[in-house]
């Protein structure tokens, strides 16, 4: 190890200087030269991340002189005055008075007179709150984005990136259907036929996910999710793997209870359906049923002129096999997916398990990129360097691309099922990634994209919801059908109802899924949710509202949809004031002395310049003065001097008048 000069003068502890010295010169390992690390590079991120000292460069003296860091009480330093600042967006009232080098009380004070009493030093500042209350302490604020790498991998996930060349990947198709329809069959009958490498045999072990190949060579990647529970638990965990959707539907039965469901989450999840219609070799398979059926819960065969392609199989004899993966190759073809080789791999961890001799294992599935040998990843909270690959057969492979799943080991510790992977340029990355992973962030995140559980106080306070998502459980078919029918005449131009799933019966787990993963709020009249249901609802933050009287239901939908409306604003005029004189103050403004013509001028009114008999602009009042003190409200006949916010020309002869907002909650109706 060749030690240079800076790390000869560095102070940090020796086994972190070694262990620096040893990165820098290391050769970066197999697979070099990389390929482009997909939309962002992510240790320029980490540095403008990390801005400041690193930790390693604090000695434990330094450490302990700060008093445990910087939340201690410490004084303001009149060196730490500045006029400019710039902040990572949003920040705190504590982050700002650091960033501007002003005590947080002046800052808190600062909202008080503006008539906010709300603010703590923890409270979380908008910018222009920022900038406003900066302003008045003369200091110039200007904000650029807080980078957190958690958000740089969560938008790999959103878009592929531009320039990067790609091709037509397989599609990663999953099979839902209800119990004894031939699911199990279906997927042993695939994986016989058409497995893309059959050596290893073992068709009966449980798989996550296999590949098979259509007569003309191409690839379909299937994934094998025990059920449509499963399949929502993977997508209220934000991890959406499936491209396809084959809904197993037997001829001899008909669309029952859980295809139901599975069509919900299908609909939820936006993936486009192809139905297998099964048991087709039976005497009484009866597909004109099928088709009514399906027609009757929105899926209308191509048959019928609709445009769900429906496929006569029987899993048992092996046969319409070939139809339905041409069908399913042709849906994909349909979708454009998009695969990049090209970039940083990301995929999903399907299932996690230990193995005797190979330690933890992901069964993942890559969703873009190449992932390989050597490479660093951090799969939901553990990390690891990738020491070999399989598919699903245990045939060891060098590489995965996109579509393929693949068996990884390496990691630190067994993944959880459902978590998202990705490789980063450092294992050191990796490791602070996967160590401060936690669910509440993953939360949050979800949250602000609109799919994770809300309650429904949550939604109606949110500020952007415009539709309340519902699945509605009921005891009979008419009570469902009354309130889906009566909850679907609350119409109003900015806000709707959604109604998700519909049905009777007792909440189930996959209702609570389906709720989780689309933010739903669920309706519970006269039944009430399992033991199970009522467990995981717990667990995912779902709320499951229960009624036994129509109307309470009826009343508190209408309720939560008029808080979703905007309130209507109204200006309110309080007072006028005609301005005497002006004087210009340096480093202050304008002050214009006024007169009250009129009603009163309260210090947190904002105020219109009215020239001419037109409004100049609209400003709020930076100060309010009779004689030399500072007031809250001045009355008519009385003087007095007015500065107003960002606005130094006033003129002698304008009118300044007083106005506050009002917001008027709105309703259905009117
Ligand atoms: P799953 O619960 O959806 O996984 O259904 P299974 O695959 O376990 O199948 C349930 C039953 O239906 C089993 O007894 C299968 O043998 C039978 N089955 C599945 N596919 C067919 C088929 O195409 N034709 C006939 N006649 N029986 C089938």
């Amino acid at each position: 190890v060749k030690l240079g000069a800076d790390f000869l003068t560095g102070n940090a502890p020796l086994s972190q200087r070694l262990k620096q010295a040893e990165r820098r010169d290391r050769p970066s390992g197999p697979g070099t030269p990389r390929r482009v690390s997909g939309p962002t590079n992510l240790n320029d991120m980490r540095q403008r991340r990390n801005r400041g000292p690193k930790r390693g460069n604090v000695s434990p003296e330094d450490r302990i002189r700060k008093g445990g860091g910087r939340r201690s009480k410490r004084r303001i330093d009149p060196a730490d005055l500045k006029s400019e600042a710039t902040v990572e967006s949003p920040v705190t009232v504590r982050e700002l008075s650091e960033a501007i080098g002003r005590p947080a009380k002046d800052i808190i004070s600062f909202f008080w007179r503006h008539g906010d009493m709300g603010k703590n030093v923890n409270a979380l500042l908008t910018d222009d709150e920022a900038m406003e209350a900066s302003l008045e302490l003369g200091v110039e604020l200007s904000f650029k984005d807080r980078v957190d790498l958690e958000d740089v991998l969560a938008d790999r996930l959103e878009s592929l990136p531009e320039d990067l060349e790609v091709f037509e990947r397989p599609p990663i198709i999953t099979i839902l259907g209800h119990v004894d329809h031939g699911k199990t069959t279906l997927v042993d009958t695939l994986r016989k036929s058409r497995v893309v490498d059959d050596e290893a045999g073992g068709i009966t072990q449980h798989i996550a996910a296999y590949q098979v190949e259509a007569e003309d060579g191409r690839r379909l990647t299937f994934v094998d999710t025990p059920g449509h529970a499963a399949f929502g638990a993977m997508r209220a965990r934000g991890a959406d793997v499936t491209d396809i959707i084959v809904l197993v539907v037997a001829a001899d039965g008909g669309v029952m209870p859980q295809t139901v469901e599975s069509i919900a989450h299908a609909k939820e999840a936006g993936v486009p359906i192809v139905v297998a219609m099964n048991k087709m070799d039976l005497p009484d398979a009866n597909p004109e049923k099928v088709y009514t059926d399906l027609t009757q819960h929105g899926l209308q065969p191509q048959e019928w002129g609709g445009d769900t392609e429906v496929v006569g199989v029987s899993a048992l004899k092996g046969e319409g096999i070939d139809d339905l993966l041409e069908t399913l190759l042709l849906t994909a073809e349909i979708e454009e997916l998009q695969g990049a080789e090209d970039m940083a791999a990301h995929g999903v961890c399907l299932e996690g398990f230990r193995d005797e001799g190979r330690g933890p294992i992901a069964w993942a599935i890559v969703q873009q990129g190449t992932l390989q040998i050597g490479d660093n990843i951090v799969c939901g909270d553990t990390f690891g360097r990738v020491r070999a690959l399989y598919d699903e057969n245990d045939n060891e492979l060098e590489f995965a691309g996109p579509s393929t799943p693949v068996k990884i080991t390496g990691l630190q510790e067994v993944p959880r099922a459902g978590v998202h992977f990705f490789q980063l340029d450092e294992i050191d990355e990796a490791r602070e990634l996967a160590e401060r992973r936690d669910d509440v962030r993953l939360k949050e995140r979800l949250l602000k994209r609109g799919t994770a559980a809300k309650t429904l106080e949550q939604i109606v306070a949110g500020d952007e919801a415009t539709e309340l998502p519902i699945i509605i459980k009921g005891d009979t078919p008419g009570s469902v059908e009354a309130i889906a029918g009566e909850l679907e005449k609350f119409e109003h131009d900015e806000v709707s109802i959604r109604i998700l799933h519909e049905d009777i019966g007792g909440v189930n787990e996959s209702d609570v899924y389906l709720a989780a993963s689309s933010g739903a709020t669920i309706l519970a009249f006269q039944v009430i949710p399992d033991d199970a249901a009522a467990a995981l609802a717990d667990k995912e933050g779902v709320e499951i509202r229960r009624y036994s009287i129509i109307y309470e239901l009826f009343d508190d939908i209408r309720n939560a949809l008029e808080g979703l409306l905007e309130p209507e604003r109204r200006e309110v005029p309080t007072g006028r004031a005609i301005v005497l004189q002006t004087f210009s103050i340096s480093r202050i403004g304008t002050v214009a002395g006024c007169r009250i013509l009129g009603g009163t001028i309260e210090r947190n009114n904002r105020m219109h310049v009215i020239r001419d008999q037109t409004v100049v602009g609209s400003y709020s009042i930076g100060s309010l003065r009779r004689e030399k003190d500072d007031v809250k409200e001045v009355r008519e006949g009385m003087e007095c001097g007015i500065r107003l916010e960002n606005f130094n020309d006033v003129k002698e002869g304008d009118l300044l008048e007083g106005y506050r907002i009002e917001e008027i909650a709105r309703t259905l109706d009117s």
